[in-house]
């Protein structure tokens, strides 16, 4: 194990080469910091250095897929905080939207904010917003999505 003062071998990026070092610091038992003894630069030190450089094209291990984000604690509470209220809003504009009924839900539809709306996928949806040229915000009982419509 070298100690502090040792003389190793380390490139020097001012020489462009392999020259001798004198460690100048250590972290536990690797060397940190050395002084080229040609040029009397002190830098890091970096034993990988000469090995990388002779092999550019070495595979280099694929990166790991993201994990998926985790949804716990706090934000999962809040989300189900909105997902309820959401649903509350969703039961109570369908409560009022019985006797109306509600129109078909069709991408060359006209729709108006507060229009019900009949999803074949998503279910009953209320028009809360329309967005010109040709969205629509549409609150179904789980969830407010963006649909696309005729104004
Ligand atoms: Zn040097």
């Amino acid at each position: 194990m070298p100690a502090v003062g040792d003389l190793i071998d380390a490139k020097c990026g001012k020489c462009k080469d392999v020259r001798r070092h004198a460690v100048v610091a250590m972290v536990g038992s690797e060397v940190v910091k050395v002084q080229c003894k040609t040029c009397g630069g002190m830098h890091k030190y970096r034993p990988d250095d000469s090995a990388a450089a002779k092999s550019p094209l070495a595979p280099k291990a694929p990166k790991a897929p993201k994990a998926p984000r985790k949804t716990g604690g706090v934000s999962a509470a809040k989300k189900a905080a909105a997902l309820s209220a959401i649903r509350k809003e969703w039961e109570d504009l369908e409560a009022k939207t019985v006797e109306s009924g509600a129109k078909p839900y069709d991408v060359n539809g006209s729709y108006e904010t507060g229009d019900a709306i009949n999803h074949s996928k998503f279910g009953m949806g209320f028009v809360k917003k329309v967005i010109p040229p040709n969205k629509m915000e549409v609150h179904f009982a789980d969830s407010v999505k963006l649909m696309i419509c005729k104004l």
